[in-house]
């Protein structure tokens, strides 16, 4: 959840850094330095980000090493840009993920293997819903401690949530975690 308001120059900046990680040719490439970040906007507007928990950078290396969702180490959930497996980039967790087509206004898939049995769990994204399950009954789990993960079916969620000894781990539609992510970047959304 972001912190406090983001003023308009704060905003405008975010969408640059964001944008630049979206359209690097290189998967999985690297980040921002902060002097490029610093030429896009200003002093402030980066400092409100970082504040906000939008931006994190290592001040001694100069380097952005996140600009959320987006994320530059493990570990990470992978999401394709468009689908496509060309482009792959980090996100920070999968509820972060689901707030990139939105942000970013295009399609994005999320990829998890299931807690259960390992399967593949694909979720393409779009900004306003969502557009594709494989397998079509899959939903997610999520622990006390936020974690979430994608499960391949009702059944494999509720296995998985028995196997967690988590008392308030709950099991939670694919399409709720659209609308919470929404809700999450609401104060950066376009
Ligand atoms: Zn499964």
């Amino acid at each position: 959840m972001i912190e406090g308001s983001i003023q308009p120059e704060a905003k405008r900046l975010y969408h640059v850094l964001l944008r630049i990680v979206a359209d690097q040719s290189e998967t999985l490439g690297a980040f921002p330095e902060v002097s490029d970040a610093h030429a896009a906007g200003n002093l402030d507007a980066f400092g409100a980000l970082v504040d906000a928990g939008l931006i994190r950078h290592d001040s001694e290396t100069g380097l952005v090493t996140a600009v959320l969702p987006f994320v530059s180490g493990d570990p990470a959930t992978l999401v394709m840009l468009d689908g496509d497996e060309e482009q792959q980039r980090r996100a920070a967790s999968i509820p972060d993920a689901f707030a990139l087509a939105p942000l970013l206004d295009r399609s994005v898939r999320i990829d998890d293997a299931c807690p259960t049995c390992g399967g593949l769990v694909t979720v393409l994204t779009n900004p306003d819903r969502i557009g594709s399950k494989q397998p079509r009954s899959a939903v997610a789990t999520r622990l006390s401690d936020g974690n979430v993960r994608l499960a391949c079916s009702p059944e494999h969620a509720q296995d998985a949530l028995n196997a967690s000894g988590d008392g308030e781990a709950v099991m939670i539609s694919i399409e709720s975690l659209l609308i919470s992510a929404h809700e999450a970047y609401a104060a950066v959304l376009p």
